[in-house]
């Protein structure tokens, strides 16, 4: 390798998610100098994947996330990249939120605060002494960097500097190691909501939660909120499965509305028992990934009202996929 640098701060962030990104910006409008470290060429982590989120608001409708989540979701609304928070029967609260603000949003509010971001860089390997961290190497474009910092945070979401560091962790669901499975995002455009919604109203079977804390999980609130998170379509699938046109390990059709109008976002795909902290595994899944939105297209174009003539508008540059953690399906 070329080109070694070393870096000193206060605090380094390794990872620019939804955990890391609030974490580096508190520190350094504490006046602590912090380095951001992300592998990709965006801040937002799973907040840029296309996914709403979730759980600004508690059961009851009553705010259960401030500070700067907060701060985030007020900035995105300024720029049309947010529409509020949406009370939601069975996920508490939904937010639509621009994947594409968010990146933008990221890097301002990281400017403001004086966070140094170093994209496109992967932790390396971390040095120990004395059971503390003393350096993150980190990798990018030809280049080593050593951080040597007095706080080191761990923000990558799989706990990779922990792992780095020689911390115990566990892995996969508890007895079997399975992993929760990863969903590949992608948007559609040119589809006719009100139309899925009538076929939805006409065809309750189709409902996918009927549990009863799902009360007031219908067509009436999905019409009425502009921000949802549609769960269903068990019937039509099983249809598209009894003919082979539906191969992906899943029994329901997930759309999450995002804040640009006449755009869906749909959390359908599934691969499931890969383990996403190989790379070889992370790699074939992700092949995976791309012909099920193939797949998903097609079912959508023949067996879904109101879809008929949707479009495939993107596929998110980041995968939802749990690596290290302990969630299981
Ligand atoms: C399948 C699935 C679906 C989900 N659906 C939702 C949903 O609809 N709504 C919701 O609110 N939550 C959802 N969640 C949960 C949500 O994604 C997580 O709670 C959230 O992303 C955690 O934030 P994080 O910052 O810890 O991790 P992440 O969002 O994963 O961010 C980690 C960041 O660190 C970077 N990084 C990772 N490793 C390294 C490294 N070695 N070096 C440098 N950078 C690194 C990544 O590129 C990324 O930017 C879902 C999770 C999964 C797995």
């Amino acid at each position: 390798m070329k080109k070694v640098q070393t870096k000193t701060c206060d605090v380094a962030v390794i990872g620019g998610g939804p955990g890391g990104l609030p974490a580096a910006i508190r520190a350094a409008r504490m006046g602590k100098k912090t380095i951001l470290v992300e592998r990709n060429s965006f801040l937002g982590g799973t907040a840029a994947s296309g996914l709403g989120i979730l759980g600004y608001l508690d059961r009851q409708g009553r705010k259960a996330l401030g500070g700067i989540a907060q701060e985030l979701i007020d900035r995105l609304t300024g720029y049309g990249g947010a529409i509020g928070h949406y009370p939601c029967p069975v996920h508490n609260s939904i937010t639509p939120i621009s994947p594409d603000w968010f990146k933008i949003v990221a890097v301002e509010m990281c400017r403001e605060a004086g966070v140094e971001v170093l994209f496109n860089s992967e932790l390396l390997d971390a040095t120990i002494e004395n059971g503390r961290v003393v350096c993150a190497e980190v990798y990018g474009k030809c280049t080593r960097t050593l951080i040597e910092a007095k706080v080191y945070i761990d923000g990558t979401g799989d706990g990779d500097l922990a792992y780095m560091a020689g911390a115990r962790y566990m892995s996969g669901q508890d007895g079997t190691g399975i992993m929760q499975p990863c969903t590949l995002m992608f948007t559609v455009t040119n589809y006719n909501l009100e139309k899925f919604l009538d076929f939805a109203e006409q065809s309750p079977e189709n409902f996918g939660i009927k549990e009863d804390y799902a009360k007031g999980y219908d067509p009436t609130f999905f019409r009425a909120s502009r921000g949802h998170c549609f769960i269903g379509m068990d019937e039509l699938i099983k249809k598209a499965k009894a003919k082979g046109d539906f191969h992906v390990p899943r029994n329901q059709f997930i759309h999450i509305t995002t804040p640009v109008d006449g755009m869906l976002a749909i959390n359908t795909s599934r691969i499931i028992e890969i383990d996403a902290s190989d790379p070889y595994q992370l790699s074939k899944g992700l092949e995976e990934g791309y012909l099920q939105v193939r797949e998903l297209m097609a079912f959508m174009n023949k067996y879904l009202p109101g879809f008929e003539q949707a479009q495939l508008a993107g596929i998110s540059p980041l995968w939802a996929c749990e690596k290290q953690g302990t969630l299981s399906a």
